[in-house]
């Protein structure tokens, strides 16, 4: 397996595949990679010829400076993950500079609607750093198709609007949610929690499948309350939002239409660690 870190080597490991008209698959991730990656991972393998797995902790996506210094890193133990698999992986693992061309900053898009609910409105920039980092791994990698969680759902609608924005010819692709045994959706963060957080943590999964099971019957406003009274109950986890979202415009739901796919989404935090996870509801 490839591990490169310049974009001309990149480029040049890249040459082969294009000229024959071999196929290229493409997951972004920011390393600390888990089960999580590897579904998108194997599901890339599946259908490229080459699977370029970029590992790039994206500084202009963090509002945070704590949570981006301690955001967790295991070049090492990634590799060795990446080495099970059977396949052609290069991993592209650049400086910032590198991959920015020198000037780290991002870029300012216009998503929409989209980018100001949850984690637009939360984390003040952060989708303008994912959309910046994002074009230029395009650009630069030119994959024909480009994989991403549902994990992060608001993500992946930011990903196809950069998409159509940019003008880009690829394929966007979203993954289902792989979790721990405990329901806890798999996470880099979580390595920063311990054993006795992850048993706790799995409080936010529990939520959503309550949300889920009393949506048929239930109306949102006695959801809303219903999750709030949950996390008020919580001595660990502290709830940033709740939101139940129509699926498509992640508009807030105030109450259900027909016709209308809804999802549930939560932002905790357990101590300094923040933690998302979502769930469709019919
Ligand atoms: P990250 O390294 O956290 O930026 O994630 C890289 C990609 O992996 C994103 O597209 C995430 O949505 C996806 N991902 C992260 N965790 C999971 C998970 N538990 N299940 C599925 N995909 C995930």
């Amino acid at each position: 397996m490839k591990i490169i870190t310049k974009k001309q080597v990149l480029l040049n490991a890249l040459t082969p595949y294009k000229v024959s008209a071999k196929k290229i698959g493409f997951v972004p991730t920011m390393g600390a990679l888990h089960k999580g990656h590897v579904s998108l991972v194997s599901q890339a393998l599946t259908t490229n010829d080459c699977v370029v797995v970029s590992i790039f902790v994206n500084p202009t996506q963090f509002d945070n400076a704590l949570d981006l210094k301690k955001y967790p890193k295991t070049l090492d133990k990634d590799v060795a993950l990446l080495s099970t698999l059977e396949g052609i992986i290069i991993i592209y693992h650049p400086q910032a500079s590198e991959l920015y061309n020198g000037k780290i900053r991002s870029k300012s898009y216009n998503f929409g609607p989209i980018a100001n609910e949850m984690e637009g409105k939360f984390r003040t920039g952060h989708f303008n750093g994912v959309g910046t980092v994002v074009n230029l791994l395009l650009r630069d990698i030119k994959p024909d198709t480009a994989y991403f969680g549902q994990k992060d759902f608001q993500q992946l609608q930011i990903v196809k609007k950069l998409v159509a924005i940019e003008n880009l010819p690829v394929q966007i692709v979203g993954c289902p949610i792989v979790r721990e045994e405990n329901g806890l959706a798999m996470s880099s963060r979580n390595k920063r929690l311990s054993k006795k957080q992850v048993d706790e943590a799995a409080l936010i999964h529990q939520t959503l499948l309550l949300v889920k099971n009393d949506f048929p019957q239930s109306s949102i406003p006695k959801l809303n309350s219903k999750v709030e009274e949950i996390f008020k109950k919580s001595k660990v986890l502290t709830l940033e939002y709740f939101e139940i979202a129509d699926e498509a415009s992640l508009k807030t739901a105030k109450r259900k239409q027909k016709e209308t796919k809804y999802r549930a989404f939560i932002a905790a935090f357990i101590g300094p660690v923040r933690l998302i996870d979502n769930m469709a509801l019919n």
